[in-house]
């Protein structure tokens, strides 16, 4: 059984597309992330399951990907990123990971399963892939696969931490890993929990201003206990994050919103 008697909650992934973006530059995980120092009490299944070989963006996904090595590199990722230096009792038990290509709407959500949460399903929608520009195909499906990877391997307070932050948190790794999408901006309206790439940069500034540790903290602080705003963020920040938002909408040039030309990726 998962010491989480509440999973992360299935969560679905705004597109990421925008029409009018420059084609994406390739983008390499860092090298050293495919060496996490963090490794989990089990190695993890890794699982493919297609649902229609048929539809094109299967075949697109088969064409572009080598699926066992974007998922273990996926898996790398995540692990370096939240739990580098952590013995292994800090890692959720999570035991194995199946990718499930399949059509449906949306991009892409992750669930637990009901009979056992350490087992995890991602569940990828062939119809959005089939909607991706051949360009950016190859990194959105590498960016998509890291972001819900995340969610099966992240805290969340015994189920109680900010959807926003969970999702946050997916993004900032995303971020880490250079799988943003070109189309992504820092935003400096909204609040810091309105979540994906929002919330991930965010965090990406808390790292500048706290150290790259923060967000390790972060994740570490939610494995435990509930979440509660105000004590959370000064054990792990010092301040109310209201606080540490205001300072990051600051930095941005004030409460307009810095750099954005897009609207929300929702
Ligand atoms: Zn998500």
């Amino acid at each position: 059984m998962s010491p989480v008697p509440h999973p992360p909650q299935p969560s679905s992934l705004p597109p990421s597309s925008a029409p009018t973006e420059p084609e994406p530059q390739p983008q390499q995980i860092p090298q050293h992330y495919n060496r996490p120092h963090a490794k989990p009490a089990r190695k993890p299944i890794l699982r493919l399951e297609l649902r229609d070989l048929s539809s094109p963006g299967t075949q697109s996904f088969l064409r572009l990907l080598h699926a066992s090595t974007a998922l273990q590199e996926a898996v790398n990722t995540v692990l370096h990123c939240l739990y580098a230096h952590r013995p292994a009792h800090c890692i959720p038990p999570t035991r194995s990971v199946t990718l499930i290509l399949r059509s449906m709407g949306g991009v892409a959500y992750t669930t637990g399963l009901d009979i056992d949460d350490d087992h995890k399903e991602i569940h990828f929608s062939t119809d959005y892939i089939e909607s991706i520009p051949e360009g950016k195909l190859k990194e959105e499906m590498r960016g998509v696969i890291v972001h819900e990877m995340v969610h099966c391997w992240q805290w969340n307070a015994l189920g109680t931490a900010p959807g926003g932050l969970i999702e946050g948190i997916a993004d900032w790794v995303r971020l880490k890993a250079g799988l943003g999408p070109p189309h992504w901006r820092r935003h400096a309206d909204g609040n810091w929990d309105s979540g994906y790439e929002r919330t991930g940069y965010f965090l990406e500034w808390l790292e500048g201003k706290y150290g790259e540790d923060v967000v390790r903290r972060i994740n570490e602080e939610l494995q435990h206990c509930r979440y509660e705003e105000e004590d959370f963020w000064s054990k792990c920040c010092g301040k109310h994050v209201k606080s540490l938002w205001e300072e990051y909408r600051e930095s941005l040039g004030g409460g307009k919103d810095g750099n954005d030309t897009d609207g929300p990726a929702e």
